[in-house]
């Protein structure tokens, strides 16, 4: 381990003016798994804006497991991000699947999430490490501690050092909850790297009435913060519907992280 191992310091990772992942305050970044339509977002923004949630999330490029599924908006998808992002003032997350939509992507967002699905696409994490914005890198759907760290490093050897980890869970052989949430390596993540690290605890248990106590355990764990997803209509949600939480479980989660967050 090299520019990720813990020289004493923790890194702070700024997604805009106001918000910064790995300093006192947790993050919460929200949305729906897909932006859907314009109407979607407008209505998640101005419901999440008034709570302490500090990003909005929301897939225009979605790496779904069938190709026949439901595959993102595209760039009409980034053009809705972007306009909610002035509109609202609130920082953007949203997925990057290849090198070849880096640059729509930088243009329209505050944060580029690299899935699941391609944390050890080599060739993109090399290319990310030459962006200047702050890279979501979530954990491999079966990597190691080892090789998530590895994973970071190819970004930050590149020369982009504004990395943040995500824990997501990892299969296992109970899907009963769609994987296992691993607060364990949480903890090591915090004590081996001076990266900020943050938990999504929706694509981790994959049941929407899962995932209000482990988002809880996970601040308890010591996260910086939490990317978690919701809808106006959780079960018309077009992906991941079954995880999705109302905005009003949104809002009411965020209020009870903060006491949480006070007690560690
Ligand atoms: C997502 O955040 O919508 C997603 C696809 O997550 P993951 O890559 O962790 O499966
Ligand atoms: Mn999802």
């Amino acid at each position: 381990l090299a520019i990720a191992s813990h020289p004493n310091h923790q890194s702070i990772v700024k997604l805009s003016e106001g918000v910064a992942i790995g300093g006192k305050e947790i993050v919460i970044i929200a949305g729906p798994c897909t932006v859907e339509n314009r109407l979607q977002m407008e209505t998640v923004a101005t419901k999440l804006q008034l709570s302490p949630i500090q990003a909005l999330r929301g897939g225009a490029y979605k790496p779904r497991t069938s190709p026949y599924a439901f595959q993102g908006l595209g760039l009409e998808g980034l053009e809705i991000l972007s306009a909610i992002r002035h509109k609202y003032n609130m920082p953007i997350v949203t997925e990057v699947m290849c090198i070849s939509q880096i640059e729509d992507i930088v243009a329209h967002a505050d944060m580029l999430q690299v899935g699941s699905r391609n944390m050890q696409n080599f060739d993109l994490l090399k290319a990310l490490g030459k962006v200047n914005k702050p890279i979501l890198l979530k954990r491999g759907l079966a990597a190691t501690i080892e090789e998530f760290v590895m994973a970071a490093e190819y970004i930050l050897s590149e020369g982009n050092s504004q990395v943040v980890l995500c824990e997501r869970g990892v299969r296992s052989f109970d899907n009963y909850t769609r994987n296992i949430l691993d607060l364990g390596a949480v903890v090591a993540l915090k004590q081996i790297t001076h990266l900020p690290v943050i938990v999504d605890p929706s694509h981790a248990v994959g049941k929407r009435e899962l995932v209000a106590p482990l988002a809880k355990a996970a601040i308890a764990c010591g996260a910086d913060g939490l990317i978690i997803e919701c809808h106006p209509q959780p079960e018309k949600s077009v992906s991941d519907a079954r995880q999705a939480l109302s905005l009003e479980d949104m809002v009411a989660l965020v209020h009870s992280l903060r006491l949480v967050a006070a007690a560690v």
